[in-house]
């Protein structure tokens, strides 16, 4: 038994070796990609109840010379460990608001808003929120269209600070986003003291909200408290009309999901605004 252990240990060594080495080389890969400036945004409509845009979520992708389009599930981790998500947010941050104010110039889309998610790590640097406002005055961006998307993982740490940092942009006009809600570690008591503007019912909940009796309970508990709290709510991941439906009937006005349309270049989005969805 014992030299048994010795060789899982052994083995056990090597696969965190691999692992670590994968690491590094993904992490150099990234770094070379942020140099060839590979990194770019594709947008997901966000639709009101009778399916007009309201605005779109900005989600990163990463245009690899050999992999092809890289989804963020593939390197964002890495890049929030290693702190390449630092000039990776920030160059995310720049290209949304840039399309902001790009949208801000044409009538048929002055109104609509852009989410941009944000990483808890992006958000602790304590020059974050500077950087969020020097880039709103250098693009002209609107900041009460531009809506950052947080996690429940940035109440792990200081959340009186946290909390401060939230303040200093809800008071220039930014909206925040409480992302992936009910999936985390926030409590309601935080929820009452966190100056958000939006709550978004992950899609773990909206999947089968139809056949699972707990899932579609979560789902109303989470728009009926957003209601009560005078936030917005939007449901993501919605890819069938009864999801929407049901979700509809109970209060969420708000929608993104496959039904409304896939993340894709800014251009398929404005072209696919002047049809609306069908259902
Ligand atoms: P998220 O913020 O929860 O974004 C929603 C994810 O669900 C996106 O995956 C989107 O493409 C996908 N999705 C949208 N509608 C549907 C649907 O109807 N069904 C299903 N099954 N999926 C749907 P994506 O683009 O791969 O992004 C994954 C995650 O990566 C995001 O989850 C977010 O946490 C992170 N991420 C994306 N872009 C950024 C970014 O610019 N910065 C940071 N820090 N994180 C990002
Ligand atoms: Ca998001
Ligand atoms: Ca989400
Ligand atoms: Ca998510």
């Amino acid at each position: 038994a014992k030299s048994r252990g010795r060789n899982m240990l052994c083995f056990f060594d090597l696969g965190m070796q691999a692992a670590a080495t994968a690491r590094s080389a993904l992490e150099a890969d990234i770094r070379a990609g942020l140099q060839r400036d590979e990194f770019l945004l594709h947008y997901q409509r966000v639709v009101d109840a009778d399916g007009a845009m309201l605005g779109a979520e900005a989600l990163v992708r990463w245009r690899h010379s050999e992999r092809g389009m890289v989804p963020p599930g593939e390197f964002i981790a890495v890049a929030e460990q290693t702190g390449l998500i630092l000039p990776l947010g920030r160059r995310v941050l720049r290209e949304a608001c840039q399309q902001l104010a790009q949208w801000a110039r044409e009538p048929a889309c002055a109104h609509w808003t852009l989410s941009v998610n944000v990483s808890a790590q992006e958000f602790r640097h304590p020059g974050f929120v500077q950087q969020v406002l020097d880039v709103i005055a250098e693009t002209q961006a609107d900041p009460r269209r531009l809506k950052l998307e947080l996690t429940e993982s940035l109440l792990l740490h200081d959340v009186e600070d946290t909390i401060a940092r939230m303040r200093m942009l809800r008071a220039r006009g930014v909206g925040l986003s409480l992302d992936d809600f009910g999936t985390g570690y926030s409590s309601l008591s935080y929820l009452k003291r966190l100056p958000l503007s939006q709550l978004k019912i992950d899609q773990s909940f909206v999947r089968d909200v139809l056949t699972d009796p707990s899932d579609a309970a979560i789902a109303c508990t989470v728009v009926a408290l957003a209601n009560s709290l005078g936030l917005d709510v939007v449901a993501e991941g919605v890819e069938s009309d009864g999801q929407r439906d049901f979700l509809l009937r109970n209060g969420c006005r708000r929608f993104q999901g496959y039904l409304f349309g896939r993340p894709g270049p800014a251009s398929a989005l404005r072209a696919a605004d002047t049809e609306p969805p069908s259902r």
